[in-house]
């Protein structure tokens, strides 16, 4: 399959009507990080650090983090990686941590909610960032905010150890951008502040469906029931994207549904221009994106959405059918 999309490999995913979509790719281990070439993604998109704790039998060192990150943006060459703080919780448990009993642990003292009541592990991995992008850009992105003060007082968190490690001497990242992950209804309705101190933000479109559907992504029987092509959803998707675009908020989606062709062409079409994939997924979406027009998608989706239909999914797919085949 691979093989398939190597004539495309170095071409951008621009659509027909000259609208390009960047296409990156989501990782977690060392292991990932050779498809950035193979796959022709541009940069990760989405480095989800919990993998390397998971994998461990006891919680890495400051050190050993630094030479971890390190590989990952030796291995990246340059490319840009957006690393992901720990999205660890009651579910995501670490060997070496107490385990939590909570009801509903999707819900629960997880990702920045633990970060933020016991900053330790996450001011170390902060250092261990920083230390890790000495004189190369940084850019780190704090998953499952709900609220603006969560990102105010994460965001207090890196520049302080920024302010720290300049007082110990060590070189400092050559930028530093910091954004939040969308995953919760709530935070799209947050003040305009929010946006405007935001560097970036990326749609956490996995929990942000769950959420939205109040249906746990982890049950088929309850997860199947929700497309993520319906109106409700899609209209929701747009008014994040505009209202990133209206504080001028780089914006970007990075659940599972990116890479699904007729879920990156609707997302394309409500405004979505960064798309963050696993690697598989990035000949097939691009080799779509080149072959159609984006204003004609989307004119075939809001007329969908003006029928009163609950899914825009059969009249995209047919339209897409028609014009790939
Ligand atoms: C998401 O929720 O869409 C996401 C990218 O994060 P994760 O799948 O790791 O929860
Ligand atoms: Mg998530």
């Amino acid at each position: 399959a691979a093989e398939k999309y190597s004539s495309i490999r170095e071409l951008p995913a621009i659509t027909k009507d000259g609208t390009e979509i960047r296409l990156s790719m989501n990782a977690g281990l060392m292991a990932d990080l050779p498809s950035l070439e193979s796959s022709g993604a541009n940069g990760v998109g989405l480095f989800r650090t919990e993998l390397q704790f998971l994998i461990r039998n006891q919680m890495p060192k400051r050190g050993e983090l630094v030479a971890l990150y390190q590989r990952v943006l030796a291995a990246a060459d340059g490319q840009k990686v957006v690393f992901r703080t720990l999205d660890i919780g009651s579910d995501k448990v670490l060997p070496y941590m107490k385990p939590q009993e909570e009801p509903n642990p999707a819900m629960g003292w997880r990702a920045i909610r633990l970060g933020l009541d016991k900053p330790g592990v996450m001011r170390m991995q902060l250092q261990a960032f920083i230390r890790a992008c000495a004189g190369r850009p940084l850019s780190v992105m704090f998953p499952f905010v709900a609220q603006f003060d969560e990102y105010r007082v994460a965001r207090a968190l890196l520049e302080k150890e920024l302010e720290n490690e300049a007082r110990l001497g060590h070189i400092l990242p050559e930028s530093v951008e910091i954004g939040a992950m969308l995953e919760t209804p709530s935070l799209a309705y947050a003040p305009t502040q929010f946006f405007e101190s935001c560097d970036f933000i990326s749609i956490g479109g996995n929990d942000l469906k769950q959420f939205f559907f109040a249906a746990d992504r982890e049950n088929e029987r309850v997860r199947k029931r929700y497309d993520s092509l319906n109106v409700s959803f899609l209209s929701f998707i747009e008014q994040i994207v505009e209202r990133c675009e209206s504080t001028n908020t780089p914006v970007s989606f990075c659940g599972e549904d990116a890479g699904r062709p007729l879920e990156a062409l609707c997302f394309a079409a409500m405004g979505l221009r960064t798309l963050s994939m696993r690697p598989a997924s990035i000949g097939p979406i691009k080799s779509m994106l080149r072959s159609i027009n984006l204003a004609e998608a989307k004119s075939v989706i809001d007329e969908a959405r003006n029928s009163g239909t609950q899914s825009v999914r059969p009249a995209i797919e047919e339209w897409l059918r028609e014009r790939v085949g």
